[in-house]
């Protein structure tokens, strides 16, 4: 008796231990359809159901990801997306395209091979990828370790809780090691060792020479010695945070003496251990602007069919190419390299305008139009746009704005944000401004004046200067 009790007693122990591990894996369930190729349709059975987090965040679906066949199977967009790779649907083959940089995984519906860079692979339990429908959804499902793998990410199952836990370490990007910048006093020139030729960028504004040093931090022994110059006159640097898409930038900033410039004076190349400066005594007798490395796109809206706002015969597209050419002179005399979209009374595309600006890799894009109204004849003043708040196209908007408020006196309608194709194709700050209105006769007057149109034309080539000022302090 006492030892069936104690069966007893060792059994009820054991069912209970099993009803509490039995608690702490109940997954919720819900029905999908996966198609069937062969009967063309989607057959429904329930899966349990499986959440998902990335880095340590919850993933939201529209189609939970689920358990077929011992694999986590999620929506291909959901994983992909959130690790930063591309998604292409190919659907006279029945493949989903998955790209990351130079990574290309072509999964198949319902085959057990992937193809990774063209190799085919096997996948895991040759579970594949399968088409599902829930809830009137439509998606493409995919194993989800074995994609999440192969894009570098680490993938951890929580059975407790019925989570995969989705991290992609970020990546190491190289960077060069900025160790030492010396100088040979004889030639006057100094040396910037980064260890291997650098990738860097040189920007002159009012007497600094800006060379920016992309992928480089600035090693703890570096440091700059005491030095003689005839054309530099003190040297800074700082690890540079300004640039919003590339994280590692070391600034090195030469103060350069009164009447030099650059690239009268000085010259910066490259060379087999980094970068070197060297320069000579300002020589009075150059002339040369107070800005040099920067390229600006100017571009004149409309154009050739396309007149932009009409009043009577009075054409938008006249003014905003007037205005356009005279920027270009004032900032082309203070050293800026610019590139217009149009010069003449030719007809470009708006993706024409934006993919010019991004293949010349531009510092700035800046458009010039002229405001319309079909309500208000009253309408008045001047406003510039850019794309969304943050970031330096709302200083180069604000810059512009308040410089040419400042020369024409205009009414002040505000620098403002806008989803224009422009700004949003542009890979680089821009800003569009709306020079007054056209079917305002008061504002007309103005606009097809030559003294107003140079006004303008200062105001937004001031404005501009103001900005790159800002770039490179
Ligand atoms: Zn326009």
């Amino acid at each position: 008796m006492k030892r069936l009790l104690l069966r007893l007693a060792f059994a009820f122990c054991i069912i209970l231990a099993f009803n509490i591990m039995a608690f702490a894996y109940t997954p919720a369930a819900d029905k999908v359809g996966v198609f069937d190729a062969g009967a063309n349709t989607y057959d429904y059975k329930s899966y349990n159901i499986v959440s998902l987090t990335n880095k340590g965040a919850d993933v939201p679906t529209d189609m939970p990801a689920v358990i077929m066949d011992g694999r986590t199977m999620v929506p291909v967009r959901v994983i992909s997306e959130g690790l930063g790779a591309g998604v292409l649907w190919l659907s006279q083959t029945r493949q989903v395209s998955i790209s990351y940089g130079d990574l290309f995984i072509v999964l198949t519906i319902d085959s057990a091979e992937a193809l990774v860079n063209g190799k085919s692979t096997a996948l895991p339990e040759g579970v594949p990828a399968v088409l599902a429908k829930y809830n009137g959804v439509q998606r493409t499902l995919v194993p989800l370790r074995f994609v999440a793998e192969q894009l570098g990410a680490d993938v951890e199952w929580d059975p407790e809780t019925y989570t995969v836990h989705v991290d992609k370490p970020p990546e190491e990007v190289p960077f060069y090691e900025v160790e030492a910048l010396n100088q040979d006093a004889e030639a006057d020139m100094f040396a910037i060792s980064t260890g291997e030729p650098a990738d860097y960028d040189v920007k002159f504004f009012d007497q600094r020479l800006v060379i920016d040093i992309f992928n480089a931090k600035l090693s703890d022994r570096f440091s700059v010695p005491n030095f003689e110059s005839a054309w530099a006159e003190e040297v800074r640097y700082s690890q540079y945070t300004g640039y919003a898409d590339i994280k590692n930038v070391v600034r090195i900033v030469f103060q350069m003496k009164s009447g030099a410039r650059y690239p009268e004076n000085v010259s910066v190349d490259a060379s087999a251990d980094g970068i070197s400066v060297a320069g000579g005594a300002p020589d009075e007798t150059v002339p040369g602007g107070d800005a040099a490395g920067f390229t600006v796109v100017i571009d004149a809206g409309h154009g050739g069919d396309d007149p932009g706002a009409m009043s009577g015969n009075y054409r938008e597209t006249d003014i905003n190419l007037a205005v356009a050419l005279r920027v270009r002179d004032l900032l082309q005399n203070a050293g800026v390299k610019i590139l217009m979209t149009r010069t003449d009374d030719t007809y470009v595309s708006l993706a024409g305008r934006a993919e010019f600006a991004n293949a010349n890799e531009a510092d700035i894009f800046v458009s010039i139009h002229t405001n319309a109204s079909s309500e208000n004849f009253s309408a008045s003043g001047i406003e510039t746009y850019y794309l969304a708040p943050g970031g330096w196209a709302v200083v180069l908007a604000n810059c512009i704005q308040d410089s040419v408020i400042d020369q024409t006196g205009a009414f002040d309608r505000g620098a403002k944000t806008a989803n224009f194709f422009v700004l949003r194709e542009t890979d680089m700050p821009a800003a569009l401004i709306e020079t007054g209105f056209i079917t305002t006769e008061s504002d007309r007057v103005k606009l097809f004046d030559e003294g107003y149109r140079d006004s303008l034309a200062e105001g937004i080539a001031t404005g501009i200067l103001e900005f790159l000022d800002k770039t490179v302090s």
